[in-house]
């Protein structure tokens, strides 16, 4: 009897947690079984103009938004079935580990620490860390002229933000915002005198600002963008690089960023090469 009970609460204890750990509103399948199911969450940014940008009206734009739609097409699941959730960069490993989005495109560097957490699909383009700033600013040209007293500012979470930290920090303050619009305004506003992350980042946000802001200087880090889906789902992984493949080969990668960069006269780069592992 007292066995009996004893296994009775256990079980009891066992399928609490169960229920607790589902409380996120986050699934326990994988990236394909959901797209089997006809529809997908996938997480962007919403505030990155050219990349993934959350219209007035509602709907999205961007390269990373035409990436991950031409991606769950592949899938199997149609524009119309996508739900995009937004991902601010200290939040993506977390939203793909619980469950909260199937897969990430934005802006999302390939890094070892990360694949810790989560694996990675891609890479589907490849940039590099540089500087935005205001206009008619004169003294900062590029990353070895950040010292002395000058903000810096860039997001929580972000590879930029890391490498400013392991490699200026002793030079610079650095600000560090939850999303780079932020960085942005506050760089307008004159609160910091440069914002910092990858060069196709900060070419969206000087074109949105033409004769306000200004990208400066060489790229100083190799970014590799990938896909990020749950650590081990290799099914998913594999499919998703054959998408971005078959994107590629197919004109519409080079065609996706032409429509979302064309216009602020940034050579498009040789398409990468996928890192199959
Ligand atoms: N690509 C960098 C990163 O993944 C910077 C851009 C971002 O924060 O989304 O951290």
């Amino acid at each position: 009897m007292r066995i009996t009970q004893a296994l009775r609460l256990a079980v009891g204890a066992i399928a609490l947690t169960v229920v607790a750990s589902g409380c996120g509103g986050g699934s326990d399948k994988t990236a394909t079984e959901n797209a089997a199911d006809g529809k997908l969450t996938i997480g962007i940014k919403y505030d990155q103009p050219g990349l993934g940008l959350r219209e007035k009206d509602g709907s999205f734009s961007g390269f990373d938004v035409d990436v991950a739609t031409y991606v769950a097409e592949k899938l199997g699941v149609s524009p119309e079935n996508i739900t995009f959730k937004e991902a601010p960069s200290a939040q993506r490993e977390t939203l793909i580990q619980n469950g909260q989005v199937d897969f990430i495109a934005a802006t999302y560097s390939i890094t070892d620490k990360r694949k810790e957490k989560v694996d990675f699909a891609g890479p589907y383009f490849i940039t590099g860390q540089s500087l935005l700033v205001r206009s008619d600013n004169t003294d900062i040209t590029g990353a070895e002229s950040l010292s002395g007293n000058k903000k810096l500012c860039s997001v929580k979470g972000s590879t930029p933000a890391q490498n400013v930290k392991d490699t200026y920090a002793k030079d610079v303050q650095l600000q560090e915002y939850d999303t780079y619009s932020l960085c942005v305004e506050a760089l307008k506003a004159g609160a910091v005198d440069a914002v910092t992350t990858d060069d196709i980042i900060l070419r969206g946000y000087a074109a949105q600002n033409p004769g306000a802001l200004k990208v400066v200087g060489d790229t100083f880090t190799v970014e590799k963008y990938g896909i990020g889906v749950k650590k081990g789902d290799t099914e998913s992984r594999q499919k998703i690089n054959d998408a971005i493949e078959d994107m590629i080969t197919s004109g519409a990668w080079q065609a996706a960023l032409e429509k979302n960069f064309g216009s602020t006269g940034i050579q498009i780069p040789e398409p990468p090469q996928l890192d199959r592992y």
